[in-house]
């Protein structure tokens, strides 16, 4: 949106003023809100300037930095008019509790020495130096961390079967493949703090015997690969990668593999295959990568926003990180907004908090005045959640109560005017295209259901349409080899159970 426009624009002013030895000015990765950019905060007072254009830069300069008076105009503003100057008085970021993203937007992700400064590397140092590899997944455990890559399977236990498992060598994976459509969660991750992934998996390799990790990331993120590989280079540097980290005798090393941009490779086994060289295709489990993953070895993977939260675990302590969240769901989750909403962008918010929460205070509400229908939540995979169950908490419990998961962090609202059947065929059409065609039900299913769902939105429904697709959804769900199929009648599922009368209306107007 121009940043990197604003960036020079900046640079040139801080020149032609004379201000180059003492202003230093840092790009950071993502700091949230996307509808605000592009934002600079001018520290140390931390005034936070929103939606800026090059023009910009030389009021910033002359008045802020040379004269230190606050621009009012690029101030954000408030919804009764006022002008906010820090970004803990906005609505968007008040509520919001940062552990994932806690350096993102603050440090510059290329200077490594910007993530020590923030206690980088404090942990993994803790952990080599005076504990034992069963008292590194205890604190997982104790923890309650659940994946959020999707399934929220125990991340502790995860490990510790991995442990377990007899086989060596032992492989650490990071799941890079963000592949839900408007999710950019892990990305944002990557590019703004990429050592935070670095060192949650070396902690891992460390407690489960591994000394090899991989992050599988999708080449559609080049400059997430970029600022990894420099990541990488610099840990090595220090010696905090690669032989006797830390001086510790342990090795661990890791390494880049690109995907091609297949949807499905997001699904572990099929991310193997990939990582492999193999075509990324699924296979069945068990045998679950804990026991046979990489090149048949016990294999731990994680999703990007689950490694990033290791590191503040393992500083702070699994009982202050089960402090934060509900009963099976601790912690923070990240979601990224998009949709009929006001603020569009990146929250990370406390496990429990409500969805009108989210769409309201965080989000600041519906577009132009209109009003809340549903969100989607979970992407292909997930469901819809109507405006009945604004107090809903979200976590993992509550969500599939409703029949939607909270999958990887996509999150889409939509106001009055969505036809909520063209929205499933949106999702059905995403996964039917990005189905890989091993196994039938999913292969054919989604096929046939996607033929059903063209001819209700067209105006060509039949009577006893409504009835096949719930035939054929229930029949892919139980039969489909994956997740990916499994999962993939979600929304046509979820939009039925909430709004079946836009179908029926939709077959009753073409008759
Ligand atoms: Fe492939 Fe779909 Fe079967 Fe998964 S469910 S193996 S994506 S055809």
């Amino acid at each position: 949106s121009g940043a990197l426009l604003v960036k020079d624009a900046l640079i040139r002013e801080i020149q032609k003023n004379g201000l180059e030895n003492e202003v230093r000015l840092v790009e950071t990765g993502c700091v949230g809100p996307c509808n605000m950019g592009p934002l600079a905060i001018i520290y140390p007072e931390g005034v936070f300037y929103q939606k800026l254009v090059p023009e910009d830069a030389q009021e910033i300069v002359e008045e802020h930095l040379l004269k230190g008076r606050v621009v009012n105009r690029l101030l954000f503003q408030g919804p009764e008019d006022e002008r906010k100057k820090f970004i803990e008085e906005i609505d968007f970021f008040q509520k919001q509790v940062k552990i994932a993203l806690r350096n993102c937007g603050f440090i510059n992700p290329l200077n490594i020495q910007e993530y020590i400064a923030r206690d980088g590397y404090l942990a993994l140092g803790k952990v080599l130096s005076s504990m034992k590899p069963e008292e590194v997944i205890e604190m997982v455990k104790k923890s309650g961390l659940r994946g959020r890559g999707g399934a929220g399977f125990p991340t502790g236990l995860k490990w510790e079967l991995t442990k377990k498992s007899q086989d060596t060598p032992k492989y650490i994976i990071c799941n890079a493949d963000e592949g839900d459509p408007g999710a950019f969660m892990d990305r944002s991750i990557l590019e703004g703090d990429p050592h935070s992934v670095l060192e949650a998996m070396a902690i891992a390799g460390y407690s489960i015997g591994a000394n090899q990790g991989y992050v599988y990331v999708r080449a559609e993120y080049p400059l997430a690969i970029e600022r990894l590989s420099i990541a990488i280079d610099q840990a090595r540097e220090l010696g905090l990668l690669g032989k006797n980290i830390m001086n510790s005798g342990f090795d661990f090393d890791v390494e880049i593999r690109i995907g091609a941009g297949a949807f499905v490779c997001g699904e572990e086994t099929a991310l193997i295959a990939s990582v492999e060289g193999r075509r990324g295709m699924p296979r069945p489990k068990p045998p679950f990568p804990a026991q046979s993953g990489l090149w048949n070895k016990p294999t731990v993977i994680n999703n990007v926003e689950t490694w990033a939260n290791i590191p503040s675990i393992m500083n702070n302590g699994p009982e202050w990180f089960a402090s934060i969240g509900t009963g099976n769901s601790k912690g923070t989750k990240v979601f990224a907004l998009a949709g009929d909403i006001n603020n569009t962008g990146l929250v990370e918010i406390p496990m429990g908090m409500t969805l009108g929460e989210i769409v309201y205070d965080l989000g600041g509400g519906i577009r132009d005045g209109k009003k809340f229908k549903a969100v989607q939540i979970g992407g292909p995979s997930g469901g819809c959640i109507p405006k009945e169950f604004l107090n809903v908490k979200i976590d993992y419990d509550s969500l599939k109560e409703l029949g939607a998961i909270m999958g990887s962090g996509g999150l889409i609202v939509m106001d009055e005017d969505t036809c909520m059947v063209d929205l499933a065929r949106y999702f059905l059409e995403f996964v039917q295209d990005e189905s890989c065609g091993k196994c039938t039900p999913c292969r054919i299913g989604t096929k046939r259901m996607l033929e059903i769902l063209q001819r209700i939105t067209e105006g060509q429904g039949r009577e006893g349409d409504i009835e096949l697709l719930e035939e054929l959804a229930v029949q892919i769900k139980n039969t489909a080899l994956c997740g990916l199929g499994q999962t993939a009648p979600n929304p046509v599922l979820s939009t039925l159970k909430y709004f079946r009368e836009e179908y029926e209306m939709h077959i009753r107007e073409k008759r």
